[in-house]
């Protein structure tokens, strides 16, 4: 029987897996090593949340961390990356973690059971190099997005619904964060989303696929100047990417409020 153990960081001649990306001149082998080094946090275990976890996974990103609170429902089953029928009435972040374990024995997954609010989320996002956005709902958003420019921490919005989708790299002090380009959450009954308006299930996967390749590109730290943010219709085809630059008066990043997380009905 040939040796086919793994070295803990997927570093042995007999585990090629990442051939691929180490030929990748952007990429190559001090890439791949910041990779395998790195710690991310997926913020949601939906559909954005696992299809990003899926790809990080086999990207072999070192430490992926996952939060989320809910339960598989039916419903999740026509988006969802990762999980079956036989996981209906599991806990998502469980069922998730157990799947990348599967994909990759050579990192570290953990997972968390739990509602992202004020009084968690600083705990977190520590020690992360990276979040990725898999929330459904803006509230949370903007939570995240205050303490991720507090504590400096880069993230990456995405966000999904009907057939359109939204992506944008946040790295504090160095670019635009939420709030420089949408001050306020847009009301409750004005918010598209996959309950209100359907979702069909191939933009999830292309606003991960921008939203993952985005977060490689920060942990290699070779994030696009400036930040753009990505409209993407799926359906007609459509695709704009307008530069986002900071606001002076973004309440935020520029006067350092944040109302999310230290007040408020975040
Ligand atoms: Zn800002």
């Amino acid at each position: 029987m040939s040796d086919r153990r793994l070295t803990a960081r997927g570093g042995s001649e007999k585990d090629d897996r990442y051939a691929r990306q180490r030929a990748l001149p952007v990429i190559g082998v001090s890439g791949q090593k910041r990779l395998e080094d790195a710690s991310v946090l997926v913020a949601g275990c939906g559909a954005l949340g696992t299809n990003a976890a899926e790809l990080l996974a086999r990207a072999g990103v070192g430490r992926i961390a996952l939060v989320d609170s809910d339960t598989l429902e039916a419903t999740n089953l026509q988006r969802q990356a990762l999980v079956g029928e036989n996981d209906l009435g599991r806990l998502k972040a469980s069922a998730t973690a157990e799947a990348l374990r599967r994909i990759n024995s050579t990192i570290t997954v953990t997972h968390e059971v739990v509602r992202v609010d004020r009084g968690n989320v600083e705990r977190l996002i520590a020690g992360a190099d990276l979040i990725l956005d898999g929330f459904d709902n803006l509230p949370s958003r903007y939570l995240l997005n205050d303490a991720c420019v507090k504590h400096r921490v880069p993230w990456v919005f995405a966000a999904v619904a009907a057939t359109c989708g939204m992506v944008l790299p946040i790295l504090p002090d160095e670019g635009p964060c939420l709030r420089c380009l949408f001050p306020d959450p847009a009301p409750e009954e004005r918010v598209l989303t996959a309950e209100n308006a359907g979702l069909i299930n191939t933009i999830p996967r292309a606003i991960v696929a921008m939203q993952v390749t985005l977060g490689i590109r920060v942990l290699l730290g070779l994030a696009p100047q400036p930040a753009s943010l990505v409209v993407f219709d799926i359906w007609e085809g459509t695709y704009t990417a307008q530069a986002a630059s900071r606001g002076e008066r973004c309440p935020c990043c520029g006067e350092g409020r944040y109302e999310f997380l230290e007040g408020g009905d975040a």
